[in-house]
């Protein structure tokens, strides 16, 4: 039985680890745990989230990634700054008021000011409503700051592992990936003053249940406002693939990742969580589960075009429809599960303004 530590008013690295080693039967109390709190502090209510994955290109070569610099067999794609703008304005019309850009890793001058004026004119063109957080990998300080003054509010950047020596078997040895620029990065942020998402991958070769644990302790400690992981899916094209015989099954990997999300409710009752496009990969109905005890954040993608060449892990879901056909289909979803999309809404994260209030208290 999981009561006595579940009980407990912190959980420590080996509560954690005991918790993820909890059987289905076991599981059900966690999921039941969690999803007191996720309703005690959300109610029934999912927020959107359209995300555009404008761009394939990137400088980086992250070993698990499908869209990696040295992936010859992918066409590269960048959509012009019209398309970008009239799906946004598309989003918005439809309720669709929090959008996402992300895209490959890219930090020259073109980019940073094309970004900055994409941002002020989906802004401008929604007369400030249309909320945007931005996924763009790792930035100097600077640019982070010009998108936030731009109108930017959150940015998503997931540490991917927190134990720096793991981090550097799932990277290549050299400057452009390293742990601690990535982890100064989400310091950044935070600074900035930018609502901040971190995430990891779950189920990864080489990584422990103890790996695992310590990830939640870091977005804890980190006093992060929002976290997106999700399972990691190998990708036949990438170095990390020679590995896959280290991997647990897939619906391991689904089931170990449904703990994690709850185990983080659990530990952070007040941030956003995402249920994100991967779980769907596994199960089709992998998100509205994650929805209904832990998450309370989706991202419908609604890139347009490009889709098939945005292949992060093989297998992802809804390359083919059409971005409307996903919205309906998803609040149909929802409403099995008993939740309802907040459509119209941004839904930020209630521990931002908590951690805010917090600093200003002791600061002043
Ligand atoms: N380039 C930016 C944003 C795009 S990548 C960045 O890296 O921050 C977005 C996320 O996709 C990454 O953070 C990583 O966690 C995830 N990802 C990449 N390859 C994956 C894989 N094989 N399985 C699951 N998630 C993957
Ligand atoms: Fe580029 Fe992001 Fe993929 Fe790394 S994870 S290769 S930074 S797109």
């Amino acid at each position: 039985m999981l009561t006595e530590i579940l009980k407990k008013q912190q959980l420590s690295r080996s509560d954690i680890v005991r918790l993820l080693q909890a059987d289905k039967e076991e599981a059900r109390e966690l999921f039941e745990f969690s999803r007191k709190i996720r309703f005690e502090n959300f109610g029934n209510a999912v927020y959107y989230r359209g995300i555009i994955e404008f761009s394939n290109i990137c400088r980086k070569n992250c070993l698990y990634c499908g869209i990696r610099r040295d992936i010859k067999s992918v066409e590269r794609f960048d959509l012009p700054d019209n398309v970008i703008i009239d799906t946004a304005l598309r989003a918005f019309d439809q309720g669709l008021v929090s959008l996402v850009l992300q895209s490959g890793e890219r930090t020259d001058k073109a980019f940073v000011r094309r970004i900055e004026r994409l941002i002020r004119k989906i802004k401008q063109l929604t007369a400030g409503k249309m909320g945007i957080t931005l996924s763009l990998g790792e930035q100097d300080y600077d640019v982070y700051k010009t998108w936030f003054e731009a109108g930017a509010h959150r940015y998503l950047l997931r540490i991917e592992v927190s134990d720096p020596e793991l981090y550097k078997k799932l990277h290549p040895n050299d400057k452009l990936h390293d742990y601690y620029t990535r982890l100064n990065c989400l310091y950044a942020l935070k600074d900035i003053g930018y609502q901040v998402g971190t995430g990891v991958m779950i189920g990864l070769p080489f990584q422990t249940l103890e790996n695992l644990a310590n990830d939640l302790l870091f977005m804890r400690d980190f006093d992060i406002d929002m976290v997106g992981m999700g399972p990691y899916i190998e990708h036949s094209e990438t170095p990390l693939y020679e590995y896959s015989h280290l991997l647990r099954p897939l619906s391991e990997r689904l089931f170990l990742t449904m703990k994690m999300l709850a185990i983080l409710r659990i530990l952070m009752p007040d941030i956003n969580i995402a249920a994100t496009t991967a779980l769907q990969a596994i199960d089709p109905m992998g998100r509205e589960k994650a929805l209904s005890f832990a998450c309370n954040v989706v991202m419908p993608n609604i890139t347009p075009d490009h889709r098939k060449d945005y292949f992060l892990y093989e297998g992802k879901p809804c390359v083919e429809d059409g971005e409307d056909a996903c919205i309906e289909c998803l609040n149909k979803r929802l409403e099995m599960y008993g939740l309802k999309a907040r459509l119209g809404q941004w839904g930020d994260s209630p521990h931002y303004f908590s951690r805010r209030k917090t600093a200003i208290q002791t600061t002043g």
